[in-house]
């Protein structure tokens, strides 16, 4: 049916299907079609729920915690909820914390929200060490809980291993991996290809769009840290956003 929808509408946009009939069935064929693609997405967010269950045990053998949301308004009531009112928090380049409008909600609530942009890079760092909450996203997570992530200046990977009483991941599902091998490959020739657009660096992946193992000075791709369990519970939550977040 959506191979043949189109070509049927077309036909319709001539003269050769002026009557009526035509003209019903093109309308016939245009609504089945979106609710063909409709019911496609729907499965495709059943799966991603399934998936995101699945994750959450994972998350929970590793002494870690998982939250689904349905949506970015459900991620933004979940996280805002592990955020106490008055905490200090920090952020290691998180598009998704973006994404959900949680930057905005905390730069706009009574929170001490650490804008780096605004600090000399030593003190926001020290500062974010010494944070209640570090945002963060992953840039692949596999389906047994094991978060991977790649930094250039380990700022953001050394407050995820250490520092800050509470991590808070914001996680959109299509990060999520079958196994940690296709996880750290995600980690590299979709997240840190598509991280290096975003800066004014000499790198290979940032011409070719794949990852070439480069040790170009310009390198960001220093650190690869995998956080496959926790020592402190409650420290390490992640929120699995049934939408696509990040890159
Ligand atoms: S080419 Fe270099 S900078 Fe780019 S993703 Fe690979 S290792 Fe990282």
């Amino acid at each position: 049916m959506i191979q043949h929808g189109p070509v049927f509408v077309q036909s319709c946009g001539t003269k050769s299907h002026p009557d009526y009939f035509s003209a019903l069935l093109c309308v016939f064929y245009v609504i089945i079609e979106q609710f063909e693609v409709h019911a496609m997405n729907e499965n495709i967010a059943k799966k991603n729920e399934a998936l995101a269950q699945t994750v959450i045990k994972g998350l929970e053998s590793r002494n870690m915690t998982g939250f689904y949301a349905a949506s970015k308004e459900d991620a933004l009531k979940t996280a805002l909820s592990l955020i106490p009112e008055n905490s200090t928090i920090a952020m290691g380049g998180c598009t998704s914390a973006t994404e959900i409008g949680l930057i905005d909600a905390l730069k706009n609530g009574k929170y001490n929200y650490i804008d780096r942009a605004q600090m000399e890079p030593r003190a926001s760092l020290m500062a974010a060490y010494d944070a209640d909450i570090f945002l963060a996203s992953a840039n692949a997570m596999t389906s047994d809980g094991e978060i991977v992530n790649i930094d250039g200046n380990a700022n953001r990977v050394s407050c995820i291993a250490q520092g800050p009483k509470r991590v808070v991941f914001i996680v959109g599902m299509n990060k999520i991996c079958a196994d940690l091998d296709s996880a750290i490959k995600r980690a590299r020739n979709i997240a840190a290809p598509a991280n290096a657009q975003r800066f004014n660096i000499d790198t290979p992946c940032k011409k070719t769009g794949k990852c070439f193992d480069c040790k170009s000075p310009d390198t960001i791709c220093c650190q690869f840290l995998i956080t496959r369990f926790s020592k402190h519970p409650g420290r390490i939550n992640v929120i699995l956003v049934n939408d696509n977040l990040g890159f």
